[in-house]
């Protein structure tokens, strides 16, 4: 979970300023204070897509477990290579992926081969066809060829009793390819991570009921909903709770008593509705933080009973910000994920960028090809914590420095991007 800047300016220093620390300080002290959950699970196969390995897989074979051709071609003996000029050779048999050629070469032979047939005794080297002129039942090979080559040797790819996968790697289509080749149906992986959210706030009306004056649209638990998705966490959406302290205190009960982790939204800040943090200073064990990002200065973090706890602030782009930066590296953690290096390039910004010294920005961009095929971001528009459009039109976060001013166009800046490959 190290979140290490390839930009030193964006590390910042150890010293909180201001009563702020930064997202780096904020991670430690959760990777601190927090431990993966414990228990696991055996799944087949398809049901451990997205898992977590909880327990090493090694290898019960040879991959490959016989010597085959990694080419359509011909298989020959190595000593019956001409060292200059050519040579024929007698074509003797074919060798289909899945159906062996039975017999043996005799110097001065060869075998027709298809890409995966087992190499036939007698031949170690295979010469591709496009190389080889084929007339009835003569082979004419040339020199330049060297002994063994297209040819795929036993455990090449994996050897019997090696570590194929180990605790801590994420299940992806890699690994369901690399199981199967193994033969293994089943998988141990940890179990899912249980995560309760709710929203906190009076102004918040479902979806689905009409909006009085002065309410608005519960969107967190939705955006919420979507990110925790992506992780294949078991979910518990407690909906909304409103600004009332005993409705909060029972909301904490409940979820500390079935979930690994709480998210809540909104009511952590100095409002005098935000009941968030005095509830949670009488019931667990608190720190309330002011983190040097924006969006999303407001954080709490802890524990509440065996349940640990963040109150992500309320506004839209500051619940995802907060989220993907400090609570998705955290969740990561404790579902026992490998620590990922988070993805940032550097590219140049066409347009300018407003920024104050002081908090580390993460900017909504739009990353994309100039006219001359270089990767270039621009802005989204306006930045606002509350327009969460941005988030939506966006494909990267714009990372720029606490301590760096506006960037003028043309500057180089970081990204992070979005979507990953896999
Ligand atoms: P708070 O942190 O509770 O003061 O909320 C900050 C801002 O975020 C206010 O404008 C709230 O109306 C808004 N907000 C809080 N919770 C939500 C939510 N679940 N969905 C949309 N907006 C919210
Ligand atoms: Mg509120």
């Amino acid at each position: 979970m190290s979140k290490t800047p390839t930009n030193p300016a964006s590390g910042c220093d150890s010293q909180q300023v201001g009563g702020l620390i930064t997202v780096d300080e904020a991670l430690q002290q959760i990777r601190n204070a927090i431990s993966p959950i414990a228990g696991f699970e055996r799944c087949s196969l398809r049901d451990g897509y997205n898992r977590i390995v909880a327990e090493s897989v090694t290898s019960p074979i040879n991959v490959p477990a016989y010597i085959n051709s990694a080419m359509d071609g011909y298989a020959v003996n190595g000593n019956d290579l001409p060292a200059q000029g050519e040579r024929q050779l007698q074509v003797i048999g074919t060798a289909f992926a899945g159906i062996p050629f039975e017999g043996r070469l005799q110097s001065g032979q060869a075998v027709r081969i298809m890409t995966g047939a087992v190499v036939p005794d007698g031949a170690d080297t295979v010469i591709m066809q496009e190389q080889a002129e084929r007339d009835g039942d003569t082979l004419t090979i040339r020199n330049g060829h060297k002994p063994g080559e297209n040819v795929r040797g036993i455990g090449e790819d994996i050897a019997i009793g090696g570590v194929v996968l180990a605790p801590g790697k994420k299940i992806r289509g890699a690994e369901l390819g690399l199981l199967a080749s193994l033969g293994i149906a089943e998988v141990s992986v940890r179990r899912r991570l249980r995560v309760a959210t709710f929203s906190t706030g009076d102004e918040l009306c479902s979806i689905g009921d009409t909006p009085k004056a002065g309410q608005i649209y519960d969107s967190n638990r939705y955006s919420l909903y979507g990110m925790l998705r992506a992780l294949n966490v078991e979910h518990i959406d407690m909906g909304v709770i409103p600004d009332d302290p005993d409705a909060i205190s029972n909301a904490f009960a409940t979820a500390a008593g079935i979930a690994d982790v709480l998210i809540t939204s909104g009511g952590v800040s100095v409002g005098d509705a935000d009941y968030v943090k005095q509830t949670l200073d009488r019931l667990g064990k608190v720190n309330f933080w002011k983190i040097r990002m924006k969006p999303g200065k407001p954080l709490a973090f802890g524990q509440l009973d065996k349940a640990v706890f963040f109150g992500l602030p309320g506004n839209p782009v500051s619940v995802m910000a907060t989220f993907y930066q400090i609570v998705q590296p955290s969740l990561r953690y404790l579902m026992g994920q490998d620590t990922t290096v988070p993805v940032r390039l550097r590219v140049r910004t066409a347009e300018g960028l407003k920024k104050q010294p002081g908090r580390q920005d993460f900017q909504r961009g739009i990353l994309e090809r100039d006219d001359k095929g270089e990767l270039v971001v621009r802005s989204t528009g306006p930045q606002g914590s509350h327009i969460l459009s941005s988030m939506s039109l966006a494909n990267c976060f714009i990372v720029l420095a606490a301590e760096s001013g506006p960037v003028a166009a043309g500057e180089w800046v970081e990204v992070e991007p979005f979507e990953g490959l896999f």
